[in-house]
């Protein structure tokens, strides 16, 4: 049996860290077992999904790397939910509701006030033909519920190991709105089985929808998919992030610099027993990946973490691969400024702040003149890479400064700044007029 998973996202808002971690477990599965990605933009609600949020879904997966075999809209398939809703009708397995939200809540107070779970009590079942016909004559648009037969529905759950849901402690689900809009529960189950999807990867709050959604995979004569409830996202701080999501957009984290890859090593390691290290490349992450690595709890999303692998893979970053980024801020930035700056990388863009050491203009910082004008004197004629060691041993000679008190001086007068690339590598690269000039305090 080949794998087929399926991201299933509803284009109502922007992917953020949350919903990639699902739909970027669903790949490195897939991937790892050489399987397929189904990317299937969940927009029933035609109200509220867009083309916009659609579009940004995408732009977004494929800035990750996460590319997909197969792709589908849900509003392009309601003749598929509407044939299933017929059969689980004709089964008795749906049926026509019509009391409003009203009376629903009122019946909830009175269960609760009673003590009693405040599960939907199935009156509906029992209305004759003519009390329905008398409701639709007042205008009253049935809504639908499928009948769950409850029981202890249980199976071996790829992240949580055994798992149950008595689905006599759930209120029958609502399939379809009295405005004939169908919710995702009975479409994601139809798709599923007409797409032959072997595996649900998702959020570990989908566990209850699991136990209805297995009774309608059993009633539509489906095969049940193996399932895995991935344990939710927590902050730093412990806190649940749902809360905080919102702010955590993808689009967002590219705008601020992030690499993909760091990303994706970040989302797809924590709360597993691998080391938080940046992977070579996503389908390296998938080779990886295992359910087995995957702890039951929750996984601590903390931006450091994110902020160390992002500089982790700029430092491990090839010429090759910076080359045409590099050239998009400077054509002439070679593969000697890049190797020498690359360690000191936390975002790529500060390339910009480096690059501004190799071509100026640089503000010196000069504490002391006596200091400055030494240095010059003995600044070697020819500035070739020997320049670093053969200048600050004379530097050294002619001032009796040494260690720090030699490095931080001409560091502050080179670059303006205490801290930065390896000197000996750039120091040459900054040409020997450009060193003259800062050394006389000029700006260059
Ligand atoms: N559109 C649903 C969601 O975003 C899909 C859930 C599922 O994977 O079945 O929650």
């Amino acid at each position: 049996m080949s794998v087929k998973v399926r991201f299933a996202p509803s284009p109502t808002g922007k992917l953020h860290v949350g919903n990639v971690r699902t739909a970027l477990v669903n790949w490195l599965f897939a991937k790892g077992q050489g399987g397929q990605f189904v990317l299937r933009i969940d927009d029933t609600d035609l109200a509220r999904s867009t083309v916009e949020f659609e579009q940004g879904i995408e732009l977004d997966l494929r800035w990750l790397g996460l590319d997909w075999d197969e792709r589908h809209n849900q509003s392009k398939r309601f003749d598929r939910y509407e044939a299933a809703a017929e059969r689980l009708k004709a089964m008795g397995r749906l049926y026509a509701c019509y009391e409003t939200a009203e009376e629903l809540d009122r019946r909830r107070k009175v269960q609760l006030s009673r003590g009693l779970p405040p599960i939907y009590d199935r009156a509906a079942l029992n209305l004759t033909d003519a009390e329905k016909a008398a409701y639709e004559a007042e205008g009253r648009r049935p809504h639908w519920r499928f009948r769950l037969d409850g029981k202890r529905v249980a199976w071996e759950d790829l992240a949580r190991g055994h798992a149950e849901v008595d689905t006599a402690s759930m209120s029958d689900p609502v399939l379809i709105r009295e405005d004939g809009l169908f919710l995702y529960t009975l479409p994601s189950v139809v798709d599923d089985i007409e797409m032959d999807i072997t595996h649900v990867i998702r959020g570990e709050d989908h566990v209850t929808n699991t136990g209805a959604q297995i009774e309608i995979f059993e009633a539509l004569g489906g095969p049940v998919p193996a399932f895995a409830h991935m344990p939710l996202l927590v902050g730093a701080d412990g806190q649940a992030l749902s809360k905080r999501l919102g702010s955590l957009s993808i689009s967002e984290m590219r705008d601020q610099g992030y690499e993909p890859i760091a990303i994706t090593s970040h989302l797809g390691r924590i709360g597993t027993s691998d080391p938080l290290e940046v992977a070579e490349s996503v389908q390296a992450l998938g080779q990886s990946f295992a359910f087995s690595k995957m702890g039951r709890s929750p996984a601590r999303y903390d931006t450091a973490d994110l902020d160390r692998l992002n500089a982790q893979a700029l430092h491990a970053m090839d010429y090759a691969v910076a080359k045409p980024r590099l050239e998009k801020y400077d054509a002439d930035l070679g593969e000697a400024f890049w190797n020498a700056v690359r360690p000191n990388l936390q975002k790529f863009a500060d390339v910009v702040d480096m690059a501004r050491i190799v071509r100026g203009p640089v503000a010196p910082v000069i504490e002391d003149a006596a200091f400055a004008e030494a240095a010059l004197k003995v600044l070697p004629e020819t500035v070739d890479e020997n320049l670093w060691p053969t200048w600050t041993a004379a530097v050294k000679e002619a001032t009796g400064a040494k260690g720090k008190a030699l490095f931080m001086p001409l560091r502050l007068i080179l670059t303006g700044q205490s801290h930065g690339p390896d000197m000996a590598a750039v120091a040459p690269m900054i040409g020997r007029e450009r060193i003259v000039r800062r050394l006389r305090g000029e700006s260059a």
